[in-house]
Order: structure tokens, then sequence, then C-alpha cells
């Protein structure tokens, strides 16, 4: 029996209607940007694996790390005991996060470095003895999948079976342009109450919305607004550190800078699984106490994993070299010209570029369309070779570092195609007729 066969039998994937979807695609090995299925054909990795990979797959230098640490420890308990793969990682990281940032606790993903950051934010007002109940969140969000996080992300049809078991959040307009004053004045008025603990924001970059975009500028007057009222700033850069928006954080465009910061994605290169949530002194100093209830009673079985943290250490190794930066800029201009390019096509709404993160969002012509679109976007893609996932009617690439300029010419010469199909210059079959996961 094939692989995918076998994996029809024993398998439930994420966000997949299992009737319904494809088979999936057995991947053997990885090369830089490339995936290899089993059948021999290589696809370019244009989402970087779910936004997690920074460098290409399997890189030598990373599987090096990490092989010579599985063979020294694999695994200790990271209460009463420490290893030097989880100080050093968290003394590196703390040097080059936003300013201010003193303090690291791990966990395994992103989903657990968001409940992490919304436990100290609470619990922080509780140990000063003047409890704050109320978050804030912008209102198309993405912060994870686990409760806490489902709470302050947008109520979308992902979440919508969970909303009774969800705490409230207050939701803000997300500010892109001619929403910014709409933004302002709706933070302004929970803000002004005094009862907000905090305020959750993915930094510039809306990824599961759409890579919804919004400026600096803006969200430094939002944060300055927390800042006059006491709220704490929680900056989920869980997609957009590491480089992705042309400079190492997000946060790195504010002048604001945030009280707590959610890592995990590229934080080992995507090489493992491993999360992060670092604080200022302001936060962690309300937990030191005589008083034990003062604790923060959090931890995973896995916390700061020595594999996990030796991957990180890697990758950042590879991401502080200049080769690496000379390839982030390459992206950026890339991805800017490209853009320019194509904004003006008819069948194209807009064309968002951060950094080395592009959207292009097609008009959807009709509603009843709209979903079977993002089916046959996603198998054009996949058909020539390249690896795409439209969030509905956007398309985006958020690539590995190391994509040759050859590798994303290909990209977008794809894109090229699918605003072809979208504008019905070019006749494509709808994602059921082709043969392409068998
Ligand atoms: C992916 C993502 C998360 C959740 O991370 P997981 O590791 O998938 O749990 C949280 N916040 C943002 C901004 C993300 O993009």
């Amino acid at each position: 029996m094939s692989l995918a066969h076998r994996d029809q039998n024993v398998i439930w994937h994420p966000y997949t209607q299992m009737k319904t979807a494809a088979r999936p695609i057995p991947i053997v090995r990885g090369e830089g940007a490339l995936l290899y299925a089993e059948d021999g054909k290589a696809y370019i990795d244009a989402v970087s694996s779910w936004w997690v990979n920074l460098h290409g797959h399997a890189h030598p230098y990373i599987a090096g790390k990490v092989g010579a640490q599985l063979q020294t420890l694999e695994h200790v308990i990271f209460a009463g005991f420490t290893h030097a793969p989880a100080v050093e990682l968290a003394e590196r990281l703390l040097q080059i996060l936003p300013s201010g940032q003193s303090r690291m606790f791990y966990s395994d993903n992103g989903s657990t470095a968001v409940e992490v950051a919304l436990k100290m934010a609470i619990q922080y007002w509780n140990n000063l003895g003047k409890p704050r109940k109320k978050i804030i969140a912008f209102r198309d969000s993405y912060h994870g999948d686990t409760f806490g996080a489902m709470a302050v992300s947008a109520r979308s049809a992902f979440t919508a079976p969970f909303w009774p078991y969800l705490f409230e959040v207050e939701f803000v307009e997300v500010p892109v342009s001619g929403k910014e004053e709409e933004a302002i004045r709706q933070l302004e008025a929970y803000a002004v109450r005094g009862d907000v603990a905090a305020f959750i924001y993915e930094p510039l970059v809306l990824g599961t919305a759409g890579m919804v975009m919004y400026t600096p500028e803006v969200l430094d007057k939002l944060l300055h607004i927390c800042r006059q009222h006491g709220i704490l700033a929680i900056a989920d850069e869980v997609m957009t550190g590491f480089g992705r928006t042309g400079r190492t954080f997000a946060s790195d465009f504010l002048h604001q800078k945030p009280d707590i910061v959610c890592l995990s994605k590229g934080l080992t290169g995507g090489t493992m699984a491993l999360g992060a949530t670092t604080c200022n002194e302001r936060i962690y100093a309300a937990f030191l106490d005589e008083d034990k209830s003062k604790t923060l009673f959090h931890g995973h079985s896995y916390t700061a994993n020595p594999v996990a943290c030796a991957a990180g250490l890697a990758s950042l190794d590879l991401l502080l070299q200049e080769e690496t930066q000379t390839s982030i800029s390459r992206i950026c201009n890339s991805h800017g010209a490209f853009a320019q390019r194509i904004s003006h096509l008819p069948s194209i709404q807009e064309v968002r570029q951060r950094g080395t993160i592009l959207a292009v969002e097609f008009r959807d012509t009709s509603a009843s369309y709209f979903s079977e679109l993002r089916d046959t976007l996603y198998s054009f893609a996949l058909d020539h070779g390249v690896i795409l996932r439209p969030l509905g009617n956007i398309i985006y690439v958020i690539p590995p570092y190391c994509i040759t300029a050859e590798q994303l010419g290909q990209v977008y010469q794809v894109i090229l195609g699918m605003q072809e199909v979208v504008s019905g210059e070019k006749a494509y079959p709808r994602p059921e007729q082709t043969m392409l996961h068998d």
C-alpha cells in the first residue's frame, strides 16, 4: 500500500476536511527551498512549510548542531535544572530582541507562547493587587489554536463551536489604510476604563487574516495610548520574527517597545518545535515574592528542550550571517519589483508587501466562486511545482531566505498564471478533475 493510502487509514491532518481532502503528497526529502515528493517531483516551498523555515530544508549546519546535542543531552526537566543551550539562546535572543526584554520563558509552540504571555499579563495585575480583567486584540487577529489563544483571535468560522467557552475580549478594527482613526478611537475608548490588562497584536502583518498589513506609525500611536493607561503591550512575533519583515523583528520598526514578546515558528529555523515568551523587568519583578502564590505556575514537559534550543542557536548563527542578511534584502527588492509589475492587472485587487512577505489579493468576482477559487489556485500552484496555500482569494509568498532568484522567479510565474486563471484568460480544470494527487 502506498504511503498516502496508509496515511489515510490512520492520520487526522490539521486544518483538513478529511472527507473531501485530496490525498496528501508524501515528501521524502528536502534541500534548500525544495521539497521532493515520493514520485520524484520537486516543489518550491514558497510558504516555508507554514511559515517556519528560514534557511532551507535539512540544513547541514543545523543538522550538525542538532545531532551533536542529541548525543550529549536530549532532554532534562527544566524546573530545578538548567543547561547551556537554553541559557545561551536566551542570552543571545535578549540581546537582539526589542530593547527592554530581559527574561525568557520557554514553551513548545506559538500558541503556548501566547498562552504564557496572557497568563503573565493577567497575573501581573493580580500580583500587584490591582486585578485588570480585559484584553484588547485586533478584530481579525490570529494568535493560535489553544483556548486562550483562540479567545484573543478573530471570532471566525475556525473557532465558532467554541465561542461560548472563550473569554470576553474587546476587539478593535485592524488599522489598515483608511481605518487608522477608527482603530485609535476604539482602543482609546476601552483604554480609559482602567480595566484593560493587555493589548495583544500581530505587529505590522496579520498573517492568518490574509497577510493584512498596516503601518508602524499607527501601531506606535496605539501603543502610546496603551502606555498612557498602563496597559501591557504583547507583541505576537510568532510569524513576523527573525527577519520576515525585513528587520529582525517587526517591533524594530517601532518607537514604542512591547512589554512581552511571543516567539516560535522561525525560532529554530523551522527545525524543531519551540516557543518562547519574553518580558521586561517590570513584568518579571511583579512575580518575585516571598509569597509563593505569586509564582507563574506554568510549564510544559518539554520546556526548553535542549535539542530544540540547539536548533535555535544554529538558526540564529545562520540568520546573523551577512549572506543571509543579503538574501533577505534581495527577496525584499525582488518582491517590491514584482509587486509594482502586477499591481495594475485587472484581476488583482491589491498587492501588499512587508519585507520578505508578499500578498496578492485577487478580485473575487462572485461570492459563490470564492471558495472554489481557493482550491483551484492551490492545485494550480502544485501542478506547477510550487507550494502556495491561498487564504481565500489571497495568495502569499513567505519563502525560506535561501530561495534562489530563479526559484523566486518561478513562484512569480505561477502567480502570473493564477491571475490569468482568475481573469479567465487561461482555462484551468476544477481541482476534482485533476489527477495531481494520485
Ligand atoms: C502560527 C501563529 C501562532 C500559533 O503558533 P503555533 O505554533 O501554530 O501554535 C500564533 N500567533 C501567530 C501570529 C501565528 O502566526
